[in-house]
């Protein structure tokens, strides 16, 4: 299914094809993407103009635009071929109350702009946009706050209110990122009360569960039986997760059992457990499966064949990020499956730190690229041969 490039890259110019040739030709070679990030780092470090080359190669492939105005023909382009998408204003913020209240008023304009478009049923937050890491590492810990503290940590609730009944008033569902363990604790209590508190006849609020922590299993389970003693829907995001070697390398320092899965192929069962378990439960969860792993979606597939469920049910979503996975996102649209792209956008300059992870991630050796690159050849090849 996922074989059809036609399809695939159908959105794309062969000129823009030829582009992400390039990208993905130096992303599958780890020399050379090591090369290009450490050189783009150093470039921006001493000042040298490198915005431009950026702008033109990876901001044009993994970010929609530097502002709502400019993702819109993303957006639409995407629409046309039945793809969702989920704007996503992917700059860090910093840890100041002030960077947080601009980030609450930055969702709240996202808010706005999805309510005027029906391609964009979703948006998502990370929670470190809205409160200072340390603040939850200290909650997630159980440490007591010190006076000025819980003046903040009152501040931290107020921003996921609002923005989460903005959202619902807004008939937008929301979903909210999960970031490293070590501050996931209290996160986790705060999306149960906000599920249980907003999802009672429908979910509009999502968690995120990362299935590389060995955890999360048990977690997924005791939280099915909360929501069914207490009477709510839950959503969540299922991803693998993205911050495995900050995880074990944190876990090496301080000396205590990393969380995260032994090796790759426990986080894969583990994602499929996780699946298993939130179909069985499918009228009462909605699913948003955040991957690339074709394995992963072809499970949830012949899953929904198996018991007769409709390619299109409310409660089945998958959703790759942009820039990667078209094979998967455009052919499961044109099946008419619900098919989602994540958007980043924002400021050039602020999004890099975004831009330099993905390359980063891209380039790992058990990464993608090779597949990408496989695929984007056999449409360039295809492509050839028609015009002959
Ligand atoms: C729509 C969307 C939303 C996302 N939201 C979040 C989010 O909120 N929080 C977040 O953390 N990530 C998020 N991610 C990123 C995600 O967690 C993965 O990092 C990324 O999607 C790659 O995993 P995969 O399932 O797509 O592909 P695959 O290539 O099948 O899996 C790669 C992943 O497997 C795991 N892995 C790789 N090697 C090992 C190993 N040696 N041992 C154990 N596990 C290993 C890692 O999680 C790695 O990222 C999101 C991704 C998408 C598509």
């Amino acid at each position: 299914m996922f074989e059809n490039t036609k399809i695939a890259f159908s959105n794309k110019k062969s000129s823009e094809l030829l582009k992400s040739k390039f990208i993905y030709k130096i992303l599958s070679s780890v020399t050379m993407a090591r090369l290009g990030t450490s050189i783009i780092k150093f470039a921006i470090k001493i000042r040298l103009p490198v915005k431009g080359i950026i702008k033109t190669t990876l901001f044009d492939h993994f970010c929609a635009g530097e502002n709502h105005e400019e993702s819109l023909t993303t957006v639409n382009k995407l629409g046309d071929n039945k793809v969702f998408s989920v704007l996503d204003y992917s700059v860090e913020a910093g840890s100041k109350e002030e960077s947080f209240e601009k980030f609450l008023h930055k969702k709240i304009q996202t808010i706005d702009f999805s309510k005027s478009n029906k391609h964009m049923p979703f948006v998502v937050f990370k929670p470190s946009c809205f409160g200072k890491s340390s603040l939850f590492l200290k909650l997630s810990r159980g440490d007591n706050l010190l006076g000025n503290e819980k003046l903040e940590w009152e501040k931290v609730k107020k921003r996921f209110e609002m923005v989460i009944t903005h959202a619902i008033n807004s008939k937008i569902k929301i979903m909210v990122d999960a970031e490293e363990s070590w501050t996931q604790k209290i996160i986790d209590s705060l999306m149960e009360s906000l599920m249980k508190k907003h999802n009672q006849k429908e979910v509009w609020v999502f968690t995120t569960l990362q299935m590389y922590r060995k955890d999360r299993l048990n977690y997924l389970k005791k939280l099915i039986k909360k929501s069914k003693r207490e009477n709510f829907k839950i959503g969540i995001k299922l991803v693998r997760g993205a911050y495995l070697e900050a995880e074990n390398l944190r876990a090496k320092k301080l000396n205590y059992s990393s969380p995260i899965c032994s090796n790759k192929h426990k986080t894969d069962d583990n994602y499929n457990a996780a699946v298993s378990l939130i179909l069985q439960n499918i009228e009462n969860i909605l699913l948003f499966a955040g991957t690339h792993n074709e394995r992963s979606i072809s499970n949830i597939i012949h899953w929904m064949m198996k018991n007769k469920i409709s390619k299109d049910h409310p409660n089945i979503w998958f959703a790759q990020l942009y820039g990667m996975g078209d094979h998967i996102t455009f052919n499961l649209a044109k099946e008419k499956f619900h098919a989602v792209k994540y958007i980043p956008f924002g400021p050039l300059k602020e999004v890099l730190p975004y831009l330099i992870r993905r390359a980063e991630e891209n380039s790992s050796v058990d990464s993608n690229s090779k597949r990408e690159l496989e695929l984007i050849n056999k449409e360039i090849k295809r492509r050839s041969i028609q015009s002959r």
